[in-house]
């Protein structure tokens, strides 16, 4: 190496060292994104769309609406979900197929929410509550429908009574206005008869 080379070198070495230092000075003085979690807990903003656990829908009565069809089940492609159902008498004595047990596993789970987006009754959703850390795989196999299953209600009485006695004017009406023609008929043929007699008459 000769001198021309070696102060090549150097310069090139400065340069590059200075390219360096600069990255390092900018990102010295740009606002931190790390998070202190859990110390930041109270402050933390999960997106409403991040998908953390599968949950049950409840309303204020405690109901779900889930109808036990499986098709969650069935567009899970890795088997995170199984369902547990049972045949009920319903009070009007035909049989329905109820919803029992809807286990879920989320340590095999892969948040593709197909599960989601194939129930026909939206009885599904995704929680954005990320804390679902466990000590064991176990604990992390969950039974969704955690309240008691609701019976079927008894089925209304049939308001048939009120639909006869809304029919039945409108039929006695329509015979009335069928038989009405019969009286002028009698009359355009009683009147010829008449206008014979009066014509032997007047002979
Ligand atoms: S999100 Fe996907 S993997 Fe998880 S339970 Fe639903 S269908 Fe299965
Ligand atoms: S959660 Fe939805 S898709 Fe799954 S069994 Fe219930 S009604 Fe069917």
């Amino acid at each position: 190496m000769n001198i021309k080379e070696y102060f090549a070198s150097l310069f090139t070495g400065i340069h590059s060292l200075i390219k360096g230092m600069e990255v390092t000075g900018k990102e010295l003085v740009t606002p931190k994104v790390t998070e202190q979690y859990p110390e930041n807990r109270s402050t933390l903003k999960i997106p409403d769309r991040f998908r953390a656990t599968l949950q049950f829908i409840y309303d204020e009565q405690g109901s779900h609406k889930c109808i036990a069809c499986k098709s969650c089940e069935r567009n899970c492609p890795n088997g995170t979900i199984k369902i547990q159902t049972r045949m009920v008498d319903l009070p009007n004595g035909k049989k329905k197929m109820k919803l029992d047990k809807y286990i879920y596993d989320l340590g095999s789970c892969t948040f593709c929410n197909l599960c989601v987006s194939s129930c026909p009754t939206s009885a599904i959703e995704f929680s954005n509550d990320f804390e679902q850390a466990v000590f064991t795989r176990e604990a992390l196999v969950k039974q969704l429908n955690y309240l008691p299953e609701k019976d079927e209600p008894a089925p209304a009485p049939a308001p048939a009574k009120a639909e006869e006695t809304k029919v039945a004017p409108k039929a006695e009406k329509s015979e009335e206005t069928k038989v009405a023609p019969a009286k002028d008929e009698e009359t355009k043929v009683a009147k010829p008869q008449a206008t014979n007699q009066e014509n032997k008459e007047t002979k």
